[in-house]
């Protein structure tokens, strides 16, 4: 089925792609093309457990190492890496773990080379030096950061994320090596895994969809749902479900960096900072009630997503909430958010807050009020429509 397309469109990946087994060891090379003095940031465990460093540095002996990136880093984390940046007269950055590292690395990019905190920089296109090129090695299978042009950071003041956005800011070499994905444990297979579909599940009904977008987001709607099961069972051993997922999440990387993320995104952001719920996970949870609406202002949209997931296109919104509770049962997730921690109590007040700031309803269609917010936080918390 053609879904009718968004024209005219822009479509910009200035990324030079590498993706296989082994693609980790060009490195060295890709660096030294980009700088004398690379900084790598990358997270706290297990860049150091698999031995990632010490291969890093086999390639790059005078790497400086910034390894204090925890998950959903803020900005203050940031703004240190920046000082550490500068210190050291660092000029290539190359940032190795999952979104939230390669997110740190692209604020330290900025940074270094623009004066002042984060909170300048939220926006697009904000800043007035060139950032510091990056090189991208992910290690899980989710946000496809590695191919976008964000760095999304925790704002400590407002307790909620905010974005600084760039074209200089999208790496200019991705290192896509399933190897490294092998050791991600089974809740941060899931979690990266979901928020692989969640983009490009959100890619496809955004206002600023592309025809190439939806191409591609189907391609990965229809990876996850074959291939994160099995990643998730024996992500150990199969690394064919982990290359699949590895090439959903570049296919969902891509498409968020041409069409941006819609409410699912900004309702689930509530749910990571407040109740310490896994950004992929949290998303999750909020695609049933608003893929439900969706289905509802674009049901030829919804009818392909059906398709891709194996439901029956002809009831498109029955169909893509049925599969998507079929396959967090099959993951054996729950898909009530009470089940996850979040109270009846906060989802009034996130609905509130939400409703508030118009940035958050920018890319999702139909007219919306905070009577629906609240309502879709109100399914996610059943996991009922
Ligand atoms: P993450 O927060 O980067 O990592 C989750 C956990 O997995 C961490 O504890 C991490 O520990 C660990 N980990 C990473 N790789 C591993 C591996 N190979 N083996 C074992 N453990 C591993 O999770 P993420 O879902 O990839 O990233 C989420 C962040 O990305 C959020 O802040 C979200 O807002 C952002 N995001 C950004 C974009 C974008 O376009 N910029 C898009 C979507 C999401 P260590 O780090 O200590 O190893």
């Amino acid at each position: 089925m053609q879904i009718s397309s968004h024209f005219p469109f822009r479509f910009a990946l200035p990324t030079i792609i590498e993706f296989g087994s082994n693609s980790f060891d060009a490195l060295g090379t890709r660096a030294s093309a980009l700088g004398n003095a690379p900084l790598v940031v990358t997270g706290k465990h297990s860049a150091h457990a698999m031995g990632l460093l010490e291969r890093v540095l086999q390639q790059l002996p005078n790497a400086r190492v910034f390894d204090a990136i925890g998950e959903n880093p803020d900005t203050t984390i940031c703004e240190q890496g920046a000082a550490f940046s500068r210190e050291h007269n660092c000029d290539v950055i190359v940032a190795i773990g999952g979104g939230s590292p390669m997110d740190a690395a692209k604020a330290i990019a900025v940074l270094a080379r623009n004066d002042g905190p984060c909170a300048h920089y939220f926006g697009a296109d904000k800043y007035v030096n060139a950032p510091l090129p990056i090189i991208a090695v992910p290690t899980t299978a989710g946000t496809g950061s590695e191919v976008t042009p964000y760095s999304v950071l925790v704002d400590p003041v407002e307790r909620t994320k905010r974005t600084i956005a760039g074209n200089a800011l999208f790496p200019r070499v991705a290192l896509l090596d399933p190897e490294l994905t092998r050791s991600m444990p089974r809740n941060v297979t899931i979690a990266t895994g979901l928020d692989a579909l969640s983009q490009c599940m959100e890619g496809i009904v955004s206002k600023k969809s592309t025809p190439l977008g939806d191409a591609l987001a189907l391609d990965g709607i229809r990876r996850v749902c074959e291939f994160l099961p099995r990643a998730a069972d024996d992500g150990e051993n199969d690394i064919d479900a982990r290359t699949q997922m590895l090439c959903a999440a570049l296919a969902s990387g891509i498409i968020v960096a041409q069409s941006g993320t819609t409410l699912v995104h900004g309702m689930g952001y509530a749910y990571t900072i407040e109740c310490g719920i896994a950004h992929g996970l949290a998303n999750a949870l909020l695609l049933a009630p608003v893929f439900a609406h969706n289905a509802r202002i674009a049901p030829a949209r919804l009818a392909s997503i059906a398709s891709a997931m194996g439901g029956d296109p002809a009831n498109p919104g029955t169909a893509v909430v049925q599969s998507l509770y079929n396959l967090l049962d099959r993951l054996e997730v729950s898909r009530c958010a009470h089940d996850h921690g979040v109270t009846e109590e906060q989802i009034e007040k996130f609905a509130t807050e939400i409703a508030k700031d118009p940035y958050r309803f920018r890319n999702q269609i139909g007219d919306l009020t905070r009577d629906d917010v609240y309502r879709f936080y109100r399914q996610s918390l059943d996991g009922a429509l």
